[in-house]
Parts: C-alpha cells; sequence; structure tokens
C-alpha cells in the first residue's frame, strides 16, 4: 500500500541511532556523567562568537517579515554570491553565485547532487568505510553504489578505485577530512586521483567528483586541497553543521564548479532536484548568518587536545588506530574480529562504541571524540579495563 523501499529505509534501525538512543536510556538510569557516549557526531565546542554576534544584530535590524520569509528557491543571491566570493579569494577558484545553491546541510546537499547527476542503475564509488548515509542517498536516486576499499591508512587505493570504474560510473563521492577515519587526503594524493578519473572519462562523459566537506575547517596541521583546482568535474557539498558547530540549524551549499562539463545544465538538474525533493529556500535567518561567518570555525584546538588525549591513552593501552588528521572521530581496531562483539562488550563498562560494519568495512569502532574532554579523563579507566579483558 505504502511504498516499500521508503518502509524498509524508515523501519531499518541506524547503528549509530540505536546506540546514541540506548546512551540517551542509561544515562537516565545511571546517570549522565557514568555514561561515555561516543556514538554520535554532534559538535561539543559551541559555535564562534561570530554566529550569536550576527544572529542578535539580524533580530535587531531586520523586521522579521524579510527575516523569516520565504528566499529564493536556490538561496539568497547575497548568500551565494558571498559563498562564490569567499570560494574565490580563499582558494582561487573561479566558483560563481549562479551555480550555488543554498541547502539544509550535507546531506541535503549530497541527496539533491545524487538525484541531479544519476539515471536509473548509474554506479557511485565511495571510499570503504564511508558514511552510512552514502547508500541511502544513492540508493534513493536510482543509483547503486559502490565501496572500494581504502588504502593505507585509510587513504585512497587508486588501484582498487580504477578496477571498480565501469561503463556505468557515475560519480564518486569524495569525503576529506573524512568520517569514520580521519584521514585527510593530500595534494599528491587528489592531483593523482584527478589524473585517474581523467583518464577514465576519456571518450564519455565525464566522472562527477562530488567532494563531500562539513569537515573541512577541522584539521590538525593538514592542509585540505580544495579539489575543484584539481579535477573539473566536481560538485562541492559542503556544510556549516561541524565547522560552526550549528548541527541543529540544517545550512550549507552545494558549489558547482564552472569547470564542469555543463556546468549550466548540471546547475538546473540540482534546482530540479531540490525542488523535487522539497530542498528548497534553505533556512532563511541560518543563510543570512553564515554568509557573514564564512573561514571562521568553532576552536578546532579543543578537538585536537581530545585527540591527543585519547588516541595517546588508547595506543598505550594496546588498541591500533591511526592518528587522525582531521574531522572528530577515532577508527580503533577491534580486539576481536566481530566488531558488533565488541561494541557490546565495550557497554558493560559503558563505553558507547560504534560498530564499523554500517561504514561498510568490518572489525573496528568509531569512536566520536566531539565529546567534552572530561568525559574523555573519565572513560580511559574503563577502555584500559575493557582491553584487559581481552589480555586475559
Ligand atoms: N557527510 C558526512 C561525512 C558526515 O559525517 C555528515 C554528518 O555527520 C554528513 C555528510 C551530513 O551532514 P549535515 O549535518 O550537514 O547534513
Amino acid at each position: 500500500m505504502f511504498n516499500a523501499k521508503m518502509m524498509r529505509l524508515g523501519e531499518e534501525r541506524s547503528a549509530i541511532r540505536e546506540l546514541f538512543e540506548y546512551g540517551n536510556r542509561r544515562k537516565r538510569e545511571i546517570g549522565e556523567e557514568n555514561v561515555f557516549d561516543f556514538s554520535i557526531g554532534n559538535p561539543s565546542v559551541p559555535a564562534p562568537a561570530c554566529v550569536g554576534e550576527e544572529i542578535g544584530r539580524l533580530l535587531a535590524e531586520v523586521p522579521p517579515e524579510t527575516l523569516h520569509g520565504y528566499t529564493s528557491a536556490a538561496g539568497l543571491y547575497e548568500a551565494r554570491r558571498a559563498v562564490a566570493d569567499y570560494l574565490r579569494e580563499k582558494f582561487g577558484a573561479p566558483m560563481s553565485p549562479d551555480l550555488i545553491y543554498m541547502t539544509c546541510g550535507a546531506a541535503a546537499s549530497l541527496a539533491v547532487v545524487l538525484g541531479a547527476a544519476l539515471q536509473r542503475g548509474d554506479e557511485v564509488i565511495v571510499i570503504a568505510p564511508f558514511f552510512p548515509e552514502y547508500r541511502v542517498f544513492i540508493e534513493a536516486a536510482g543509483g547503486v553504489c559502490v565501496p572500494v576499499p581504502a588504502g593505507e591508512r585509510f587513504h585512497l587505493d587508486l588501484g582498487a578505485i580504477g578496477r571498480a570504474v565501469t561503463e556505468r560510473t557515475r560519480a564518486i563521492i569524495v569525503n576529506s577530512p573524512n568520517n569514520p577515519t580521519g584521514a585527510v587526503y593530500g595534494r599528491e594524493e587528489i592531483a593523482a586521483l584527478s589524473r585517474l578519473l581523467e583518464e577514465k572519462s576519456r571518450g564519455k562523459d565525464p566522472i562527477l567528483l562530488i567532494a563531500d566537506e562539513p569537515y573541512r575547517e577541522l584539521v590538525y596541521g593538514r592542509e585540505v586541497p580544495f579539489i575543484p583546482n584539481f579535477y573539473g568535474d566536481t560538485v562541492v557539498c559542503y556544510s556549516f553543521s561541524k565547522s560552526l558547530s550549528l548541527a541543529g540549524e540544517r545550512i550549507g551549499y552545494i558549489a558547482v564548479s564552472p569547470r564542469c562539463s555543463g556546468a549550466e545544465d548540471l546547475f538546473s538538474a540540482v534546482c530540479g532536484a531540490g525542488r523535487g525533493f522539497g530542498f528548497v529556500c534553505a533556512p532563511a535567518l541560518f543563510q543570512r548568518v553564515v554568509m557573514r561567518c564564512l573561514g571562521q570555525s568553532s576552536d578546532v584546538e579543543e578537538y585536537r587536545k581530545n585527540r591527543d588525549l585519547l588516541f595517546g591513552a588508547l595506543t598505550e593501552y594496546g588498541y591500533a588506530c591511526s592518528e587522525p588528521e582531521g574531522a572528530f572521530y577515532l577508527f580503533v581496531k577491534s580486539p576481536e574480529p566481530d566488531a558488533k562483539a565488541f561494541s557490546e562488550r565495550a557497554k558493560k563498562y559503558e563505553l558507547l562504541l560504534v560498530p564499523s560494519d554500517s561504514f561498510g568495512t568490518e572489525g573496528y569502532v568509531r569512536v566520536s571524540y566531539c565529546v567534552p574532554k572530561k568525559t574523555i579523563e573519565r572513560s580511559l579507566p574503563a577502555f584500559g579495563r575493557l582491553m584487559e579483558e581481552y589480555r586475559r
């Protein structure tokens, strides 16, 4: 009677959400301070001052009927222009306001771009482990999700990517800084990927590179290359959820590179997909806020302190993990092959760690360290005792 595909999606349990809900129940039972909830990627560092200041100024100065009214479907032109100017100045890329679409965070950006680009049966390469919603967005757009395992230290395995390309490959999603591994792809890596995609696109429609960038500013001394400067057929899906700690406000943008072949047609398709999915006129107040906060970010040093504390302690206890270069996740090898069993065992110590299976890779857990530092400090003895159980 109803759409079976959507019913299945609605009923399916997300491992992250399930653990998060379990954590909330447990906190009610034994007290918040006794649960070490590393399940979800909700920023723990407050938004930078510019966010509050700008909200205050807008509320005081702009009449409510303007402030809270509809904007154009693609967003306020001045917000789109501010984004394009910022990207041009910061990265020297020829971005245009006419190819920027304001959206509700990276999730909407990805769903819209995939809806715009895919025809039924088109394949989209994702690098495993990957953000689990990629599969949902790809399949909802009629595509086929093609996971390709990451290589050493979770960086790109170009050989594997090359072997995965077929006649049906329409796009690849690249997420750097990466959720869940913390990997940040360097210039040479992006340049090599670009050469590979150019070679594989020869004589057919170019493979679209979808750069999913909610963690762009959250890096620990690394450069995050701006991919449109390397590969022409790139669309950036950006979000302010993590950089400005505005996850609940649902604001971001799609930037189609003017170097995309058929850029204007692609942008028309983006507008069409936005319309078809109802992702029009992104939150108006926050379009105005973010256009004044471009280039700012929450205090990354807080996340760096958390990373150093957690990575240092866990490796000392004998856990295997590589040091995150960006984002706020640690991807830890499970001491037993079954990561779900490990995650269950961790619950005995009130440690909530997401098993990696839904990220398309087995045998790891994701630890979201966007939590107050004291939560990490208090959790360390539990991590130690958990490892001792495996040593015995
Ligand atoms: N892409 C990645 C890699 C993410 O980690 C997330 C959220 O955690 C998203 C997209 C969705 O972000 P948003 O909250 O902006 O929709």
